[in-house]
């Protein structure tokens, strides 16, 4: 990997150069809240947020996916080709990039590759920027607060300049035709070190570290305590949507008016909605709250574990503030953490 130091003040520039070729997606402020969005100047960007509603999931995987035309009458069918702009992510914290290599692992990287998410994945760069733990993060405990790869460029705040980690050609030609970068010194580096300690000690001690969360999901399988989580969620899937990692999609046929010819669609699905488990002849496998929300904390705590050896949460926090029934992994790791399993060292 490749460091350099840039002044902040180059920002502008490089957001500039960057809109040349590409679409620009970027942290913006509406309202109380951050957002990722589409901007078309570098002022709009707001680095300093803590966290977005949502992640910047829908640019690599829509909420709504055409996949093919068809004609039933004429028993035509036609793939549908995708129209992927060249677009630069700009400013996702480390979690996030996480989640893409999560996405990556499920959607990329499997057996079947998805061509979908594979050709807006490939169109797109992403520049990291450090961050500041809010006190819903957890991403240290889910391995997520920093990322060696997944990334094109990432710059790491230390004061009055960034250090840049340059990971592609692409974006590095980028940087270097419209930036003043210079080599990292001593005291760059210091700087470095001292904005990583700050960033560790920022996280809530009051989210407990446990171990072996996988086993436990198995050990405490039947515990009751998903009896009453479940009893809570109001199945409004708003956990799943906010969430980085969560990659379920129904497939529905949309018709035209008077018509045998269509488009197949994709859209977003969630585990915790009543009907995602309901197969032909009306046998729902999980029927209940419990059986729902016990199913997505185990795919993504233990489930996706076992296949891809990372858990399919990045900690970001976002289902804590998205959720009005208080669900969340860390209601989950607090109640491993009063069962005794706290890892005290
Ligand atoms: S489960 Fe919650 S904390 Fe984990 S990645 Fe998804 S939204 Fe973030
Ligand atoms: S866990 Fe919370 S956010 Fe998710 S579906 Fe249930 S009530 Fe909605």
């Amino acid at each position: 990997m490749l460091y350099r130091v840039m002044d902040k003040s180059q920002l502008p520039a490089l957001v500039r150069g960057f809109m040349e070729s590409y679409e620009v997606v970027a942290p913006v402020k509406r309202g109380e809240r951050y957002v990722f969005d589409t901007v078309d100047s570098p002022d709009q960007i707001a680095l300093d947020y803590p966290q977005t509603a949502s992640s910047a999931k829908k640019y690599l995987f829509p909420p709504v996916e055409a996949m093919m035309r068809f004609d039933a009458r004429a028993n035509l069918v036609q793939d549908f080709v995708q129209e992927v702009k060249p677009r630069v992510i700009f400013g996702a914290h480390a979690c996030d990039i996480s989640g893409f290599n999560r996405l990556d692992l499920a959607l990329a990287q499997g057996k079947y590759t998805d061509p979908y998410y594979a050709a807006r994945r490939a169109a797109t760069l992403v520049v990291g920027i450090s961050c500041m733990p809010t006190d819903t993060c957890f991403c240290q405990l889910m391995g997520a607060d920093e990322v060696q790869f997944g990334y094109d460029l990432f710059l790491y705040d230390i004061g009055d300049k960034y250090l840049v980690s340059m990971s592609s050609v692409e974006a590095t030609n980028i940087l270097e035709a419209c930036c003043e970068i210079a080599e990292a010194t001593d005291d760059d580096r210091r700087a470095f070190r001292l904005a990583t300690r700050r960033h560790q000690a920022a996280f809530n001690p009051d989210i407990p570290h446990v171990e072996d969360v996988p086993m436990l999901m198995d050990v405490f399988h039947f515990d009751p305590f998903w009896d009453e989580l479940g009893g809570r969620c109001l199945s409004c899937s708003a956990c799943a949507s906010v969430c980085p990692t969560c990659y379920c999609f129904d497939i529905r046929d949309v018709l035209q008016e008077d018509s045998d010819a269509g488009v197949r669609e994709r859209t977003w699905d969630a585990c915790t909605s009543p009907d995602f488990a309901l197969v032909a002849g009306g046998h729902n496998f999980r029927p209940t709250g419990r059986d729902r929300v016990r199913h997505r904390m185990y795919h993504k705590l233990n489930g996706f574990m076992v296949n891809h050896d990372r858990m399919l949460c990045t900690g970001c926090g976002r289902c804590v503030a998205a959720c009005k029934a208080d669900i969340d992994p860390i209601q989950v790791l607090r109640f491993f953490d009063e069962k005794g399993a706290r890892d005290d060292r």
